[in-house]
């Protein structure tokens, strides 16, 4: 599969008068075309702030890209201009978010939230863009899209209205989709659909998806490959098999630990203590040093550098967890 993304370096920082805030320091990864890469961590941990600056949406100042790129269909994003950006957003990488209706809104009907924005983005007229949106609408599981289009979105269910989120993303064909906690406010059935959905969909049209997550059981039903940040910096990447079978990195095993398990019956799901960084007062080295049970001297004056094995990449001065 042909890469479609690819990250080097990026470090993007807010300047706030506290001090800057080291949001994310340092991200390298590929993204391949019809892969899922499930991105992980803790709130704070750099994950939305990256995809949010990678698209431009977040206000600059605060926030200044420091150094890196991110290549993209003979682009870096870093330095498009923002004309360029415009055309990108919801065309070539389209985003759906954890809660529609901060995207969809309450006072207009579906029909004219998809079908108005390809008559004005994408110059269709009013009949090819109904003829794309009602594919689209079939297409993540709404069977009746005359009677969709002509609702408003609190006539439909979280999950109905997550699934007009998806329809409304595929309309552009985009090759790729960013799906930053998609699934999070939806019980767990829902969320199981919604996760196959993009799946299947994903399978026919190669498109790539970029999971932002918090919940590592979400990763492992439907990633090809992981991530995981803490504090602004990359702490591991791999397969999903690196990261839940062959991974040796405290964070990475802490998380897994506090994830609930099926064949794993608990008194109580264990938490990480203590809390994340205040990321405007990091020293040199690791960012999880205070709450890391394996911490050495080394951790606190340098952040490690990455140790490989094939795709499988880790930061951590450990040699093995013992
Ligand atoms: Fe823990 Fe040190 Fe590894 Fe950081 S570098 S995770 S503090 S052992």
């Amino acid at each position: 599969m042909g890469e479609v993304l690819h990250v080097r370096d990026y470090r993007a920082y807010f300047h706030t008068r506290r001090g800057i805030v080291k949001a994310v320091d340092g991200l390298n990864f590929n993204l391949s075309a019809g892969e899922t890469l499930g991105i992980v961590g803790e709130s704070g941990s750099g994950k939305s702030v990256f995809l949010l600056s990678l698209l431009g949406l977040l206000p600059k100042p605060p926030l200044r890209i420091e150094s890196g790129s991110a290549q993209f269909g003979g682009m870096d994003l870093v330095t498009a201009s923002e004309d360029t950006m415009r055309s990108i957003r919801g065309n070539k990488i389209a985003m759906i978010f954890q809660e529609p209706m901060t995207s969809l809104n309450p006072y207009l009907k579906i029909g004219t939230q998809l079908i108005e924005p390809l008559m004005i983005h994408r110059n269709k007229t009013k009949d090819e863009a109904f003829k794309i949106v009602k594919g689209s609408l079939l297409k993540v599981g709404i069977g009746d899209p005359d009677r969709a289009l002509n609702a408003y979105p609190h006539e439909f269910s979280g999950g109905m209205r997550q699934r007009v989120m998806i329809a409304m993303a595929l309309t552009t064909h985009p090759e790729i989709l960013i799906a930053d906690e998609p699934t999070t406010a939806l019980d767990v059935t829902v969320q199981a659909q919604i996760l196959e959905l993009l799946k299947s969909i994903q399978k026919e049209t190669g498109m790539a998806v970029i999971l932002v997550t918090h919940d590592l059981g979400v990763v492992a039903g439907v990633a090809d490959r992981c991530l995981v940040m803490y504090a602004g910096k990359l702490f591991e990447q791999g397969s999903v098999d690196d990261i839940f079978y062959r991974s040796q990195h405290p964070y990475t095993h802490a998380l897994l630990k506090s994830t609930p398990r099926l064949d794993k019956a608990l008194a109580a799901l264990p938490s990480i203590a203590g809390t994340a960084p205040d990321l405007s007062k990091l020293g040199p080295g690791c960012p999880f040093d205070a709450r890391c049970e394996y911490v050495k001297e080394e951790c606190r004056n340098s952040f490690p550098t990455a140790k490989r094995t094939e795709e499988h990449e880790s930061f951590c001065h450990l040699e093995k967890l013992p």
